[in-house]
């Protein structure tokens, strides 16, 4: 599965809960509600990877307790990829956006790290 198929599956998903939440059945309305909507999902998105973090207990230093289940921190992991891929399509970026972005800064980064960043 690439980005395309999983972002096509997440603007469906959008579009189901735009519907159930607002009637609408436009599919221009329904993408504008997702557009509208954005700051919610940007919030949803940190809320998600706070899960993600809570899950792991990787912040926890006072806590003696390990983290949880590999199939908890999975499931917040998946969380935190629908709430990326909705902002995403929200932002009306593509799979080639994505990869190209990824790409330009993964490629900083390593220029970064070797200039003392
Ligand atoms: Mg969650």
């Amino acid at each position: 599965m690439e980005i395309k198929d999983l972002l096509k599956m997440q603007k469906s998903f959008d579009r189901y809960l735009a519907h159930i939440s607002t009637g609408l059945d436009n599919q221009e309305e329904l993408d504008l509600w997702n557009k509208v909507v954005l700051d919610k999902k940007l919030l949803a998105l940190s809320v998600e990877v706070s899960e993600l973090a809570n899950a792991t207990k990787c912040f926890k230093y006072w806590s003696e307790q390990g983290p949880e289940s590999t199939e908890r921190i999975h499931d917040e992991f998946a969380d935190v990829l629908h709430m990326l891929l909705s902002v995403a399509n929200s932002l009306k970026m593509t799979s080639e956006d994505i990869e190209h972005a990824y790409i330009k800064k993964h490629s900083k980064n390593y220029k970064r790290q070797a200039e003392g960043y």
